[in-house]
């Protein structure tokens, strides 16, 4: 299966920046086999969708609403990101979760919704270090995943990003073990659940530098990455790993 590598720039660059990053990333890009994606914030998507334009390079938005359009103010329309060109929406990152409120029922109708547009939803997954350190991570994930996915097509693309809370952003990776460990764990939870062809993305601190341990590890099919995806060469090697 061909890998993914995903970049999650949050709200991060301007349409501007993002038309730049893109010139810059086309220069040192071609070593990677894998599938690429890119997730600007929402201000720069048309910016990203037109720099892309004839590229093999995905791109998506890093939320939406369960609805392509209506009374809702300051939502997202996952049916524009599809008319601009977009093939992917992040679902239920832990920001959202943690920042937003979002719930796993809203998770849900958003996976169901993007999976009915022809979109991949990418559904992003992760235990915080109470959770981890209290041996609750099993059933944390198992739970996201159940409810997460309780309306999703098994016969439609679909993308998990398993990201622990507490090596987003931190620096803290995960060790190769951990990764190992809980990969196969949500494997064997996607497997009882009727997704075990599902690709399993390793989010959180994944840097140049720790990527090709990460990549070896069992049921590791790519990384969905925020704060190296920022810079074209880091996100490049990444890629190319
Ligand atoms: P990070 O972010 O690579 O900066 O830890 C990952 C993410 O939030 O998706």
């Amino acid at each position: 299966m061909k890998k993914i590598f995903a970049a999650n720039w949050k709200l991060f660059k301007t349409p501007q920046e993002t038309r730049q990053f893109f010139k810059a990333f086309k220069e040192v890009s071609s070593q990677s086999t894998g599938e690429l994606v890119f997730f600007p914030s929402a201000i720069s998507l048309e910016a990203a969708s037109q720099e892309l334009v004839g590229s093999k390079i995905k791109w998506g938005a890093q939320n939406c609403y369960h609805q392509a359009s209506g009374a809702f103010t300051g939502e997202n329309s996952a049916q524009v990101v599809k008319d601009l060109g977009g093939s992917y929406i992040l679902i239920g990152h832990s920001e959202r979760r943690s920042i937003f409120g979002e719930t796993d029922t809203q998770v849900a109708d958003k996976v169901a919704f993007v999976q009915g547009l022809g979109l991949t939803p990418m559904l992003c997954i992760g235990e915080t270090l109470q959770e981890r350190e209290s041996k609750k991570t099993f059933r944390v994930l198992e739970t996201q995943l159940q409810l997460g996915l309780q309306k999703a097509d098994k016969s439609k693309p679909l993308v998990i990003a398993y990201e622990p809370v507490w090596a987003i952003g931190t620096g803290k990776v995960a060790t190769p073990e951990q990764v190992a460990e809980t990969h196969t764990d949500v494997f064997n939870i996607l497997k009882t659940l009727g997704f075990e062809t599902t690709p399993i993305l390793y989010g959180g601190s994944v840097k140049p530098d720790n990527a090709g341990e990460l990549i070896k590890q069992p049921h590791v099919s790519g990384f969905l990455v925020g704060g190296a995806s920022l810079e074209p060469a880091s996100f490049a090697k990444i890629a190319s790993v």
